[in-house]
């Protein structure tokens, strides 16, 4: 089998890839075959003439014809090796996110049924208290965008970002897809599921694992855990104490309150991360800029972005890009605010927004363990607005530009409401002075981009502040041998997929 990279193909419903593997290679159409598609991207170097670019594996009979785009093809192969007997059937894993699903999942392809304890609910009672908070502003604290079955991205665009393709990479993708994924995220090179895609599939999982006997516990909150010669001797779920024989940390980055617990008995250490605000444009505007007028957008779906610019020491970057997306409320503390973005599968709406976020360090927040927690926390207080709570603080580009206070005359996606505010008197100035000069260069690349923007602040929660420190090889935490902190929360992962592959490969280490 040989890998050929770059396969440019015009876009349209029906492409035949031998057509067009022969025509790159030079090769007749007879001595082509068993193609796969590896990776299909939008190629919108020239707007209103875009192409797909594939990779594809395939096999080709006779002399194979010297380019640089074709090597020979080796599938992703596993390195991991179930090492680490344990012999309680029901290890105990704390967070029902990707990170624990999928330990889950790897440790049930291992013959054991671990128990599952999250403290928010079950994705059905979940969307309904995060539907009663949207619409009328009661925040249940346990159960909410960030806590509850599913995990953070639950309430998200699904995009399933992945830097690598390995064995583990492809081993989530096709559980997804055994979940009810479309087949398309096995090749697309920014796949997303949709939030509606993402209760179906976790649900499945949910069903799946029930029927090979793991068990849930939802409104279940690990509150403290003990620790004699170096081992989790107990723990307290819910006042009740039990003594499993391994305990698997997949809590996230939002369990403040568990980090806390955690830093007066383990080895964390805060880690950089990065604050800002989202943005919002009309999609129309996006895909004019990006693919152009004539492109059939019932093809390609809705454009998207990337962009990246620095100053200095500092990263501003765009981060979740949420194309035909919603920004929402994603708060998990009363009297506090935090945006994300979240879509459905088909992202029809009519705005598009994305996080622009300046990176932060101990530099902005100090050295102390939990500094970054407080350091978001702040921000996330001082853009509640007491007399309309879980309103977003809005303005315009230009007038963030200008240090204006805009009319009251903006519209967003945002469904709680949106109040005109200065942000700059609502973000640290080291993150207003970045964004400006981030927003600049942008506009460069984007003409257009400042004058149609709108800003909406905060957005806090882009990665993990706190790092669980662990064993590179074993996954145990430093100190605690039968500890095993993964996903986001650990600091490792960051995003659904590298989230899930950490909890994936966890799990492949242990042996019955
Ligand atoms: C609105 C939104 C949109 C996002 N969009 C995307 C996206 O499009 N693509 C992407 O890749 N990433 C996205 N993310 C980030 C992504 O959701 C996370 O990276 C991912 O969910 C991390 O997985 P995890 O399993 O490590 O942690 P989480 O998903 O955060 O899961 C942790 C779980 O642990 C539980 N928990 C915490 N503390 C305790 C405790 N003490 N006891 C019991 N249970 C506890 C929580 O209730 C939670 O369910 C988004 C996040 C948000 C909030």
């Amino acid at each position: 089998m040989y890998l050929i990279k770059n396969v440019l193909a015009s876009i349209s419903r029906k492409i035949d890839l031998k057509y067009y593997i022969s025509k790159k290679l030079n090769l007749s159409l007879n001595t082509i075959d068993n193609i796969k598609i590896l990776r299909r991207s939008i190629d919108a170097r020239k707007k209103n003439n875009l192409k797909y670019n594939f990779t594809i594996s395939a096999s080709i009979h006779g002399k194979i014809p010297q380019h640089p785009d074709i090597t020979e093809y080796k599938p992703p192969e596993p390195y991991l090796e179930s090492k680490k007997q344990i012999f309680d059937l029901h290890p105990f894993i704390i967070g029902a996110g990707p990170a624990g699903l999928f330990a889950a999942l790897s440790l049930v392809e291992k013959g054991f049924k671990p128990y599952i304890f999250d403290r928010g609910d079950e994705i059905e009672k979940r969307t309904k208290k995060v539907t009663k908070f949207w619409e009328k502003g009661l925040l249940d604290e346990e159960s909410n965008v960030q806590f509850g079955e599913g995990g953070a991205g639950t309430f998200s665009d699904g995009k399933l970002t992945t830097r690598t393709r390995d064995f583990y990479t492809e081993k989530i993708i096709d559980y997804l897809v055994k979940f009810g994924a479309d087949k398309k995220i096995k090749y697309e090179a920014l796949p997303h599921l949709g939030t509606d895609g993402i209760k179906k599939i976790v649900i499945n999982i949910r069903n799946f694992l029930e029927e090979k006997g793991c068990k849930f516990f939802w409104k279940h909150k690990l509150q403290d855990i003990q620790i004699q010669n170096g081992k989790i001797a107990s723990v307290n779920i819910n006042k009740q104490t039990y003594n499993p024989e391994i305990l698997i940390l997949a809590i996230g980055n939002s369990a403040r309150d568990t980090f806390e617990m955690l830093s007066q008995k383990i080895s964390l250490e805060n880690k950089p991360f990065a604050v800002g605000v989202r943005i919002e444009h009309l999609q129309d505007y996006i895909n004019q800029a990006f693919y152009g007028e004539k492109t059939d957008f019932t093809i390609t779906g809705p454009a998207s972005y990337r962009l990246t610019a620095k100053s200095k020491n500092r990263g501003i970057y765009s981060f979740c890009m949420c194309p035909g997306g919603y920004i929402i409320p994603a708060s998990s503390e009363k009297d506090s605010l935090v945006l994300n973005g979240m879509s459905f599968k088909d992202r029809n709406n009519k705005y598009a927004n994305s996080a622009i976020v300046v990176t932060v360090n101990e530099s902005d927040y100090g050295k102390q363990i939990l500094a970054g927690i407080e350091f978001q926390r702040k921000i996330e207080r001082k853009c509640f607005l007491p007399k309309n709570p879980y309103f977003a603080p809005v303005q315009k580009v230009n007038d963030f530009l200008k240090g204006k206070t805009s009319e009251n005359k903006i519209r967003s996606s945002y469904v709680p409401g949106i109040l005109p505010k200065k942000l700059n008197e609502l973000l640290p100035e080291q993150i207003s002075k970045n964004l400006k000069f981030g927003l600049k260069i942008f506009d460069k690349r984007i003409p257009g981009f400042i004058k149609e923007g709108i800003l909406l602040a905060p957005e806090t929660r882009t990665s993990s502040p706190i790092r669980i420190l662990r064993n590179k090889e074993t996954f145990e935490a430093l100190e605690v041998s039968n500890l095993y902190p993964i996903g986001e929360g650990s600091g490792y992962s960051g995003g659904i997929i590298s989230s899930a592959v950490d909890g994936y490969k966890l799990g492949q280490i242990f042996k019955f």
